[in-house]
């Protein structure tokens, strides 16, 4: 890793480090598992992907070795279709109960359940920088990777079932096998139960065929109680660090369930694991099956990828997120991210020393790659999103370019990479526009003038508007605009605040908007000089 990571205050993550190292391994995995049966998103891509990443980031920086896998657990059912999906409720049986990683497609072009879900994961995750080893738990199993855990857990079923019921408080039968058969007749997993075990076959019925008989558990023929499969996993890839849902880290819950198990009947070491907090939208827990959700896909549309990682990396995965594409959410995080920028190039100071290097560490820790050597030009969001509906950024980025020099955003010529850069967040912010501004936030020339927008301009302002018409071919910059402005209502003896309200009145129509001077140089001087003497 390049060496601008400061790693001292990377508290929480340092910690886990510090006790994932004490077990002396030479390779450290840190780990997320994930079950394919609804739509991935932002509120899943935290504990399952950038918890782990942060350590696995620390203990890289800190020379051991480590690898980041991300387990796809499509050997699980297919138990409810998602909405949004428009499949219709006589159709449903083709998919349910199925494992995913079986089950078709519920949209034409991916060949299975699991591919269509884990499709947004795959195509993005390298987009936001994080190098992950994805595995299907399916293919683990039909490997063979699980056949000796199969036997152990079916041997010592009664052992499994007295700590599980220890722990979580639960009455299961004595009985009670840790496995689900994947019926041979149907192909289903979710309707049958196991009944016996002979040391060589399982004993099993499906409710959904009607289907009875005996199959041997080997190489994907059952799958391990999702409960004992975790733990499994945990053995079979050597994890040494885990995140997951803080609700699976509750009193009795899975998370002790499985450290007693893995303690007490496989006599393995649990991994370090820590829980995360979910990110909420709108003050609602992210729900695939609810689906107010973002995907990585969604977000990169609207969002650079360092934002997200900013995000994650800047606050304790304890801590609930809170994240929409409202500018009260979006635009604050944005200039959040903005401000470590400017504290990381010395430009300002934070409040104290420590708040100063967290804010540094952070910043650099978002980058895909190493922190530039100057600053970056700084573009506020808001202001993208004004001049991008005005001036087109894909096919005409150089006038918005020449705005940014006159507005003094843009010091002399920009480096090619750079330009590319920021022509990035200009077409982000059009897309967000497209699929997430609320009304207030569109701008557009207004084409006709409304009768009643003309009759409410006050005569004075109509005066004065006449003499801004005749002046401003002379001026040079969006600054010398906003100034002039200001100075003309002045000395015309009109309230600065009603000048600049009649004017965002007949250019965009409405009360107010971004500062005059961009406001004019954005749409053009000889449209603005048009339209009010227009009004004169
Ligand atoms: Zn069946």
């Amino acid at each position: 890793m390049n060496g601008v990571i400061l790693v001292e205050e990377f508290f929480w993550a340092e910690k886990a480090v510090d006790e994932i190292v004490a077990k002396k391994k030479n390779l450290y995995v840190c780990e997320g598992m994930w079950t394919p049966s609804g739509f991935f998103h932002i509120g899943n891509a935290r504990p399952e992907i950038f918890t782990p990443y942060s350590v696995f980031v620390v203990l890289k920086d800190r020379g051991f070795k480590a690898r980041q896998n991300f387990i796809i657990d499509d050997f699980d059912a297919v138990r409810k279709i998602p909405s949004g999906l428009g499949i219709a409720k006589e159709r449903e049986p083709e998919f349910l109960g199925y494992p995913c990683a079986v089950a078709q497609s519920p949209v034409k072009g991916f060949q299975t359940w699991a591919e269509f879900f884990v499709s947004d994961v795959r195509k993005h995750v390298e987009d936001f920088g994080v190098p992950l080893n994805i595995i299907s738990a399916y293919a683990t199993y039909k490997n063979g990777l699980f056949n000796d855990l199969i036997s152990f857990s079916l041997d010592h079923a009664k052992d499994i079932v007295g700590v599980w019921n220890r722990i979580a408080g639960t009455d299961k039968e004595g009985g009670f096998l840790p496995v689900q058969v994947v019926c041979p007749d149907c192909g289903k997993i979710y309707f049958t139960k196991a009944l016996s075990w002979d040391g060589k076959k399982v004993g099993y019925e499906c409710s959904a065929c009607k289907s009875k008989g005996e199959v041997s558990p080997f190489n994907g023929a059952v799958k391990l109680h999702w409960r004992v499969h975790w733990v499994c996993h945990w053995i079979v890839h050597e994890v040494a660090f885990e995140s997951g849902g803080k609700d699976h880290f509750s009193k009795g819950g899975s998370v002790e369930v499985g450290r007693a198990l893995i303690q007490e009947v496989f006599k393995h070491e649990p991994p370090v694991q820590f829980p995360t907090e979910f990110i909420q939208f709108k003050g609602a827990k992210m729900s695939g099956s609810v689906g107010n959700v973002i995907s990585l896909g969604q977000w990169l549309e609207a969002a650079p990828p360092e934002l997200f990682r900013f995000m994650n990396l800047s606050t304790r995965p304890q801590r609930v997120l809170e994240f929409s594409f409202d500018p009260s959410s979006f635009f604050i995080l944005d200039e959040r991210f903005l401000r470590a920028e400017r504290v990381f190039f010395g430009q300002e100071k934070a409040e104290n020393e420590k708040i100063e290097r967290q804010l540094k560490r952070a910043y650099s820790l978002s980058l895909l790659s190493k922190p530039p050597e100057k600053m970056p030009v700084q573009v506020q969001f808001s202001f993208a999103v004004f001049l991008s509906q005005l001036v087109d950024p894909q096919k005409d980025f150089e006038k918005i370019l020449g705005i940014l020099s006159s507005t003094g955003h843009v010091k002399g010529a920009l480096p090619a990479s750079e330009k590319k850069i920021l022509q990035a967040r200009f077409l982000r912010a059009k897309k967000w526009v497209e699929k997430h501004a609320p009304q207030e936030q569109k701008v557009g020339f207004v084409e006709k003038l409304d009768s009643a927008v003309l009759s409410g301009i006050k005569p004075e302002i109509r005066a004065v508007f006449f003499v801004i018409a005749k002046k401003i071919a002379a001026i040079e910059s969006a600054d010398e605009m906003q100034k002039a402005v200001f100075e003309l209502a002045k000395s015309n003896r009109v309230e600065p605040k009603d000048l600049f309200e009649s004017m965002y009145l007949v250019l965009i129509g409405k009360n107010r908007g971004p500062k005059i001077g961009s406001l004019v140089f954005a749409l053009g001087k000889d449209k603005t000089v048009k339209r009010l003497l227009e009004v004169k």
